[in-house]
């Protein structure tokens, strides 16, 4: 369950968002910027790493999150666009690593970088000096992470470079509660599998649900309950939820529509707004968004909330105008 998720910086600081977790000691960073001002304790939760780009306001924090961890027992995935590979590769080798394959712990870094078909990962070991080993290749079907409680996807945007935009997604959690099961007179067993199931298809409440066990002498005994009442008394149900994280876009008709599909139903929408909608020929030429089609694409997408970032320092003064214009494009009164 998702506990926080908020931006790094201020919105006129470098691009990023944290994301923490109830009950996992991992969190999720979405872009590698400036991260001084994160403590370390929240720096060595960062379990996952996904970088849009790797322009150097997206992708500076590499070394200081490296320091921070380099003697540490843990493991970090990175996630990035094309030549992620070699972009992470060549801040490795901008070090000496003569005395590392001593130390007590082994710092890992698994790095796995992007292309529309297919993902190419390699892992690099503090005690063996970063060098590249295990590589592997496999197909790429819009899905980065599928984890037993969240899925992380992407898409490629236009940004003049590959640019990844994220969509975070946890699994809607099921609990069943045993004991108004066994009040119901319903011994626990493998139908609470089709049943989960049942709830996961959105199946409607009429639907009759074979519930059957064994009993003491081996016999089958079953009973039929309608997936209302199952659905009504003996279960919790939390939907996941769905965070996105979309930055450094240019506005034309493939990367909107692939904005909309990836962040539709989102409970909250990271988006960058640096440029007002006077300005959307300079946005256009820096392949950025304007507020106001931030706050119209969030809308589209039917975000719930949004959080701007990535302003622009023209406009150092004038935040609260950016805010606005998007706000108004996300509550329909341009
Ligand atoms: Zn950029
Ligand atoms: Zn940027």
């Amino acid at each position: 369950m998702i506990h926080s998720a908020s931006l790094i910086n201020d919105p006129f600081g470098d691009p990023g968002a944290y994301v923490d977790f109830k009950y996992r000691r991992e969190a999720f960073l979405f872009d590698l910027g400036d991260i001084h001002i994160l403590p370390p304790r929240k720096l060595l939760k960062i379990g996952y790493i996904f970088v849009s780009h790797t322009h150097m306001d997206h992708f500076i924090g590499f070394d200081h999150l490296l320091r921070i961890s380099l003697g540490r027992d843990r493991c970090i995935r990175l996630y990035g666009p094309p030549n992620f590979l070699r972009n992470v590769e060549d801040k490795l080798h901008s070090y000496t690593w003569n005395l590392v394959a001593n130390y007590a712990n082994d710092f890992e870094l698994l790095v796995t970088e992007i292309h529309p078909e297919h993902k190419i990962s390699r892992q690099y070991r503090c005690r063996n000096a970063f060098r590249p080993e295990g590589e592997k290749c496999v197909d790429y079907d819009g899905t980065l992470v599928q984890g037993d409680f969240f899925s992380v996807r992407s898409v490629f945007l236009d940004h003049g470079t590959p640019c990844l935009a994220f969509c975070f997604e946890e699994k809607t959690r099921i609990n069943i509660k045993k004991n108004v099961l066994r009040e119901m007179g319903l011994p626990t067993g493998a139908w609470l599998l089709e049943l989960k199931a049942h709830v996961m298809k959105g199946e409607p409440d009429d639907l009759p649900v074979r519930a059957w066990w064994r009993n003491t002498d081996g016999r089958t005994e079953e009973k039929t309950v309608s997936l209302g009442v199952l659905r009504q008394k003996a279960m919790k149900i939390t939907p996941g939820q769905k965070i996105s994280y979309v930055t450094d876009a240019l506005y034309n008709e493939e990367n909107v529509r692939r904005i909309i599909e990836l962040s539709a139903g989102s409970e909250l929408m990271f988006i960058e707004a640096p440029f007002l909608h006077e300005d959307a020929d300079a946005a256009a030429r820096k392949y950025h968004l304007t507020a106001r089609q931030a706050g119209m694409l969030a809308r589209q997408a039917g975000a719930k909330r949004i959080m701007l970032f990535h302003f622009s320092p023209k406009y150092k003064t004038e935040g609260d105008l950016l805010h606005r214009e998007a706000m108004n494009a996300f509550q329909g009164a341009l």
